[in-house]
């Protein structure tokens, strides 16, 4: 019997096809059992959104796994995950950044990361304003970060109905993101990823480009 991640693996993929993105199953709350039945259905990479989570089921999975941290990272957790991880997706501020490129010199690797902006009108959503992070740019910031990364932009759109608000949104992103491709150049900062989109709003996001979506109820149920 095909297992119901499976399945909705399947289908999702379907939906995806033809855009640009790629589907990043998105862990947090859920076992190891259900996540390995992902990884049967060929899938490496995968989200969580607490460092704790991430190092309680890292052991209990197969170690060629590239885990994906996507929620509000503190500076003091960095050493946890800074030998493994395979993309932060969560940098939302440059004292972040600070830490991470510590934590990526001692464990003697570049942590690739994604800058997330703040593009909901919710404030308790975190991220870079467009202006604070093209200030940023022109400033040269990433070149005071060798041990970083740096591999796009990620961002949360808000919890709406609204489909033209939240639109025009993640389409706000794609614009920031090529915005800094077309004017600035550093050795450590290319801008390939653009990670919008989960299961409520994806189809809006893929339609302005996106390529990642991640998706954690429409793979593994509700939590
Ligand atoms: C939980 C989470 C997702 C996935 O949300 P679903 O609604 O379950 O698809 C995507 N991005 C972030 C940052 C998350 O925390």
């Amino acid at each position: 019997m095909v297992s119901k991640v499976k399945k909705n693996l399947g289908e999702l993929e379907k939906s995806i096809q033809g855009s640009k993105a790629r589907l990043l199953p998105v862990t947090k709350t859920f076992g190891p059992e259900l996540i390995f039945e992902a990884y049967q259905a060929g899938y490496r990479e995968f989200g969580e959104n607490r460092v704790q989570e991430i190092l309680e089921k890292k052991d209990k999975l197969p170690s060629d796994i590239q885990w994906h941290l996507i929620g509000h990272l503190q500076s003091n957790k960095v050493k946890y995950i800074a030998d493994f991880i395979a993309l932060i997706q969560s940098v939302d501020s440059e004292k972040l950044l600070l830490e991470i490129e510590k934590q990526a010199k001692k464990a003697g690797r570049i942590i690739p990361v994604l800058l997330q902006v703040h593009i909901a009108e919710e404030e308790n959503k975190s991220g870079w304003d467009a202006h604070e992070l093209l200030d940023w740019m022109r400033q040269g910031g990433p070149s005071r970060f060798p041990n970083v990364q740096i591999k796009g932009l990620m961002g949360l759109a808000t919890y709406s109905e609204d489909e033209v608000k939240v639109r025009s949104e993640f389409r706000s992103l794609a614009d920031l993101k090529n915005t800094i491709a077309e004017n600035f150049s550093f050795p450590n900062c290319r801008m390939e990823e653009l990670s919008m989109g989960m299961s409520s709003d994806f189809r809006l996001a893929l339609d302005e480009g996106s390529t990642m979506v991640r998706m954690g109820t429409a793979v593994f149920g509700g939590r």
